[in-house]
């Protein structure tokens, strides 16, 4: 690795970091910038004045209580008449908003001290936030928050929608992007079918304007996506594609972890830790299958249960949603959460042994970090394209037989038999183990390969180029 001079003597780069709504966008920025500040750069956190969740909230507060450096700026997005929006998702509705609102930014950035030199920016707001860059001269680089495979479909929707009727015929099982594995249509998120899709919209203005910005950092190391990343890196229509992950955690303050002690008394490896991310809520139906399924695999479980998208919205009590009786059979060998938890430090927990989870990227690359086997049943979105990856990847198995999130209800027996083999799959705990070594290989701080694409993105900043 080459060696970088003594930060201190050099110019300290200011870095802009604007993330989008939820948690799952929000967390890999804040992971950022706290690496941004051990590197000696000047850091100001762009978020919008009212967040969707109440984590998002808490999380940016404790984050800037411990991290007092950060320059902190709130920035009111004009809100959206919400019959103008195709979705009643509050998450989409404030992608929208701010993708649209974006370029509004300007004003609040255009006269710090020390002037900005680079922007790191979410891909939905990206459009506007290539205009504000190009205004201020600097560049501005895209955080793009899921795997370079479904990065790579979202990069060619603009060519994919313009020729829906060739492309996407009655009989096509597969879609093919030049350069690429071709990709199936069974993993292609359903709003992609409609161009008109607020999220279909959103994404491809946005995707139209990633020519223009600096490059792609992702949430993903070498070892992890080698051949899309290869292919990815040889497209003409994009900048350079720059694996920084898995993004390390830095310390937050602790949660009442009333998990702990029920956790530190199971045996290593004894429990499957069942988590559906931040903004996923299943049927009741379909909780009622998970549970009983869970309870037929005789295995040891960790279950964070989500009714509802938002979380403040989320009131209802566990003993009605699962049974008293359920409750009781189980207390020994599981343990039911409806609150916010450490997620990181949950899989870091030597009592995990398996991760039954919706395949969200950060999630991933939060079970790679630590060599922890998944069992994905992706839901939405990104999903069943990251599923794909990490079952490629050696990190997990999936059945894509269960569809998408709602589409059918999967059955106890099925969730029993896949928990079943995600737990006694010597060959999938071995490979997944390897992908958790090439992860901590990739973020080691000496030559690491994504340590080492971050240094040489500041270095150049440090430069002043
Ligand atoms: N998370 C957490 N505690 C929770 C729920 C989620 O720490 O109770 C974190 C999780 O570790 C991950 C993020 O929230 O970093 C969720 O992002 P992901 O991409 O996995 O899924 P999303 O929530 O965006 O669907
Ligand atoms: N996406 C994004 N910014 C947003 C919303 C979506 O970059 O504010 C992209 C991103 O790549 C994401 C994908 O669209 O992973 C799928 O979006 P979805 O809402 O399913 O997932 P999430 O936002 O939870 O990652
Ligand atoms: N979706 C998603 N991520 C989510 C929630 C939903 O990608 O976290 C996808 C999902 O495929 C859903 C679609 O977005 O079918 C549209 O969601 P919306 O809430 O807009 O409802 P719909 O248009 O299906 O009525």
């Amino acid at each position: 690795m080459s060696t970088f001079p003594d930060s201190g003597t050099l110019f300290q780069p200011h870095i802009a970091l604007f993330p989008s709504a939820g948690m799952g966008h929000l967390t890999p920025f804040l992971r950022l910038a706290s690496m941004l500040l051990s590197h000696n750069c000047k850091v100001t956190l762009i978020t919008t004045k009212s967040t969707v969740s109440v984590a998002e909230s808490t999380y940016i507060s404790s984050f800037l209580s411990t991290h007092p450096e950060i320059n902190h700026i709130e920035f009111q997005v004009p809100p959206m008449e919400p019959s103008n929006s195709t979705s009643d998702d509050p998450f989409f509705i404030q992608f929208e908003a701010t993708s649209r609102s974006s370029h509004l930014i300007h004003p609040l950035i255009s006269s710090l001290t020390p002037p900005i030199s680079a922007i790191f920016s979410d891909f939905v707001v990206l459009s506007g936030v290539n205009k504000v860059a190009s205004v201020l001269g600097v560049p501005n680089f895209t955080v793009s928050t899921t795997s370079v495979k479904f990065l790579s479909l979202m990069a060619y929707l603009p060519i994919l929608t313009s020729e829906y009727s060739t492309k996407l015929s009655n009989n096509c099982t597969e879609i093919e992007i030049p350069g690429l594995t071709p990709l199936p249509i069974s993993s292609f998120p359903p709003p992609f079918f409609n161009p008109n899709h607020i999220f279909t919209a959103t994404l491809v203005s946005n995707a139209r304007a990633l020519k223009d910005c600096k490059g792609i950092f992702m949430n993903t190391f070498d070892f992890f996506e080698p051949e899309t990343l290869s292919a990815i890196n040889s497209l003409s229509y994009l900048p350079p594609i720059l694996p920084i992950g898995p993004l390390q955690t830095y310390e937050v303050k602790k949660d009442q972890r009333r998990y702990l002690p029920w956790l530190n008394n199971q045996p290593e490896g004894s429990v499957v830790f069942v988590s559906f991310g931040s903004r996923t809520a299943m049927s009741k139906d379909q909780i009622r299958e998970l549970r009983d399924g869970l309870e037929k695999s005789g295995y040891r479980f960790l279950w964070l249960l989500k009714t509802k998208k938002v979380d403040k919205d989320d009131k209802e009590d566990v003993e009605d949603l699962l049974s008293i009786s359920f409750i009781e059979r189980t207390k020994e060998k599981g343990m039911v959460l409806k609150e916010w938890v450490n997620q990181q430090e949950i899989l870091g927990h030597p009592a995990i042994g398996g991760f039954e989870n919706h395949c969200g990227w950060n999630s991933v690359m939060e079970a790679a970090q630590r060599g922890i086997p998944m069992l994905g049943w992706p839901q939405h979105g990104d999903q069943r394209v990251n599923a794909e990856v990490l079952e490629k990847a050696g990190l997990g198995i999936w059945d894509r037989t269960w569809g998408w999130g709602g589409q059918r209800l999967v059955r106890q027996d099925e969730i029993r038999t896949k928990v079943f083999e995600l737990m006694t799959d010597e060959k999938l705990k071995s490979s997944a183990k390897k992908v958790g070594e090439e992860a901590r290989n990739a973020t080691a701080r000496n030559g690491g390969s994504s340590t080492k694409t971050i240094l040489e993105v500041i270095q150049l900043l440090k430069q002043n180029k």
